[in-house]
């Protein structure tokens, strides 16, 4: 079953977008199965589970973080070898705490900073205003272990689409902006993470370069 929906979906997707298998709260067999049958991309949102799991996993795996990060986990969460991507960076102090820490261990890691443009107080992540008032203040200039790979965010939790494509199309805006007018020079800033299951057709159109895909893959969650 994980094969033939992960065959349809990654079958569907234009060319150049990214999936993210996001496999939490499935167990090492689940992942195994996407793995064999040709995924290499994992998203995971705890830092327990993603320490847990990836060992289990070949080398040639890769794994995003894209739960909310606690600061007191970074550490561990660096440690996890094959960790290539947190899209999950909500905060300036987050940030510098990654930054500091992966510099500790000697290793330098992409990050995406989350957007908070839903209309939910739950999701958390930067205002667009926020975001392009900390970039044109080129705040990324002092970082030294982390590489600023793009924006990722969420649109509101409803079934309204035309909200969810508002949601999206605040995202895309707000990352274009960035790379065109206030910061052209930021390197391989190329990553605009958006969508997931029940949305990510709605986020390619509105130009997501990465979509992370659960519960269409691997079925429900049991928590
Ligand atoms: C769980 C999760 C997903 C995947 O959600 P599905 O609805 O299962 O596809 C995507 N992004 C984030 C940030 C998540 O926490």
């Amino acid at each position: 079953m994980i094969a033939g929906n992960l065959h349809k979906i990654a079958g569907s997707l234009p060319q150049g977008i990214t999936l993210v298998a996001v496999s939490k709260f499935h167990p090492a067999d689940a992942v195994s199965e996407a793995y064999d049958a040709g995924q290499r991309v994992f998203g995971e949102s705890r830092v327990q589970e993603i320490t847990a799991k990836a060992p289990l996993l070949p080398a040639d795996t890769e794994w995003h973080f894209i739960g909310h990060l606690q600061t007191n986990k970074v550490a561990q969460l660096l440690r996890v070898s094959n960790l290539s991507l947190i899209h999950s960076i909500d905060s300036d102090r987050l940030l510098r705490m990654v930054d500091r820490e992966a510099a500790k261990i000697g290793k330098t890691i992409d990050v995406l900073l989350e957007l908070h443009v839903a209309d939910e107080e739950t999701k958390s992540g930067f205002t667009v205003t926020e975001l392009e008032q900390w970039m044109r203040d080129r705040r990324f200039e002092t970082l030294q272990a982390t590489h600023i790979r793009g924006v990722m965010g969420m649109a509101t939790n409803t079934d309204d689409a035309a909200r969810i494509r508002a949601d999206f199309r605040s995202i895309r805006s707000c990352y274009d902006r960035i790379i065109h007018e206030i910061a052209p020079d930021l390197r391989r800033f190329d990553v605009v993470s958006m969508g997931m299951s029940h949305d990510y057709p709605i986020a390619i159109e509105e130009g997501a370069t990465m979509v992370r895909v659960g519960t269409s893959i691997f079925g429900e969650r049991t928590y």
